[in-house]
């Protein structure tokens, strides 16, 4: 079976001429005749313009915690829309999802509400600065942290050779001041004595290290738990604030997000995706001493804060996350998806593993998995570039890209799962039988 794409092509052609690549992010882009249009979407399934049916495994990258056209959330979001919107006033709601927040998450001492993951790491990256009076932040390699300019830096792994020594930092869209390159560090993963040495040399001018404990951008890598605790330790030695980018993790892997699952707390940190059950609006807490500087010569807003619609969203997005099992039933789904595909996978000799929480995991088709980004380049990823497109051939939604993890909503039920593993399996074989040659390389390896 070879779904058509017939009305999403067509609609391709039409929307590119009034939109840049036909779309509003160009992550949404997957070329003239893959691009798909989205018909309507209700729990884990998405339609799309041709009225094919998908079990989604994007989930919008995280949001849909609570799965697609939520009731209860979708409820709660109209009644907040009937008190009027925003009103460049504040409304008590404002507390009361705040406080929740930092019931939530002990780190969150203070809280801000912005729209987007981007505004509320731009926010978190200000913050540090006027804290320490310092200017300059560190990433890690392979990490992602929204559209703005200081964060659009990486590593050019692609034509790296190590025996030439590090590889080159390079902004990762045009149009980006080449000034902010003096701004940007950028250490791999898992290393903190490539950490140390770099406080050690320029801890004096460095505001903030900037990291994402699972990189649900990167395929889900996982910093170990020692790591954090070394960097936390080290952020703490040389006055450098440690920003945890939660955006995808938080209320995701625990009710405390992935500083609770590895016990470490931020200084400042960052929420939006499950917040509100994909409704926008994102989090920047933290320290009250550092929050504090909001309001003492740090400006944060926006005309769109604390929409009533949003607020009222993540109130009850937040409620049914912390009174709830879904978190629990998220992991447990993730993990017997995970057994399902390994079975299939051993049968058949396949290497693989996976990384992450299960609840957002990364499938790779190599015994071990990588341990930073460096690793991830080294490994194969044509397996999983051949699956994808015959997943979504048979109406499995996964990113055509290896590097985004499998995102688990509490409404990926038992037929889900069957579904899933049964569509799977079908998959890898069609993949085994059109690809001789990859399956030299990826099977008993
Ligand atoms: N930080 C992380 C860790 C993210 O995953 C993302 C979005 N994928 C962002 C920041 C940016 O969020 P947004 O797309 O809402 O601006």
């Amino acid at each position: 079976m070879s779904r058509s794409l017939k009305k999403s092509n067509q609609h391709f052609q039409k929307a590119n001429s009034q939109l840049p690549l036909g779309v509003t992010s160009n992550f949404r882009y997957w070329g003239e005749d893959k691009t798909i249009y989205v018909s309507h979407a209700k729990g884990a399934r998405i339609w799309d313009l041709d009225d094919n049916e998908y079990i989604d495994y994007r989930m919008g990258y995280g949001p849909a915690i609570l799965g697609y056209a939520n009731e209860e959330v979708d409820a709660a979001a109209r009644a907040g829309m009937d008190i009027g919107g925003v009103f460049a006033l504040a409304t008590e709601r404002e507390y009361t999802v705040a406080e929740k927040i930092s019931k939530m998450v002990p780190a969150a001492e203070l809280v801000r509400f912005s729209n987007s993951g981007t505004e509320a790491v731009m926010a978190a990256l200000r913050l540090a600065r006027a804290h320490t009076g310092k200017e300059r932040h560190v990433m890690v390699e392979g990490g992602y942290h929204g559209v703005f300019s200081e964060v659009l830096w990486g590593v050019d792994l692609d034509d790296w050779d190590p025996a030439q020594g590090e590889p080159v930092l390079g902004a990762e869209s045009m149009g980006i001041p080449s000034v902010l390159k003096d701004l940007v560090h950028i250490v791999p993963l898992n290393d903190a004595n490539r950490v140390e040495e770099l406080f050690k040399r320029d801890a004096d001018r460095i505001a903030a290290f900037l990291i994402e404990p699972i990189m649900g951008n990167c395929c889900s890598i996982t910093a170990d738990q020692s790591y954090l605790q070394d960097v936390r330790a080290l952020c703490d030695k040389y006055d450098v604030v440690l920003i945890i980018d939660e955006v995808k993790t938080g209320f995701r892997v625990a009710k405390g997000g992935v500083q609770e699952l590895m016990g470490v707390r931020a200084d400042l940190c960052t929420f939006a995706k499950a917040v509100a059950n994909g409704y926008p609006i994102s989090v920047v807490a933290g320290r009250e001493d550092i929050m504090r500087q909001v309001g003492n010569g740090v400006l944060h807003g926006g005309t769109y804060t604390a929409h009533s619609l949003t607020l009222a969203a993540a109130e009850k997005t937040l409620q049914i996350i912390d009174e709830t099992t879904a978190l629990d039933d998220i992991n447990r789904y993730g993990i017997s998806m995970q057994n399902g595909m390994s079975k299939i996978l051993n049968k058949r000799g396949i290497a693989h593993s996976f990384v992450g929480h299960p609840s957002m995991g990364g499938l790779f088709f190599s015994d071990t998995p990588p341990t930073n980004y460096r690793d991830w380049v080294k490994t194969d990823h044509a397996f999983y570039e051949a699956l994808a497109p015959e997943l979504h051939d048979l109406g499995v939604l996964v990113e055509p890209d290896s590097r985004e993890p499998f995102f688990i909503s509490t409404a990926h039920d038992k037929q889900c799962l069957s579904d899933t593993l049964n569509r799977f399996e079908q998959a890898v074989e069609i993949t085994l039988q059109k690809k001789p040659a990859t399956n030299d390389i990826n099977v008993n390896q």
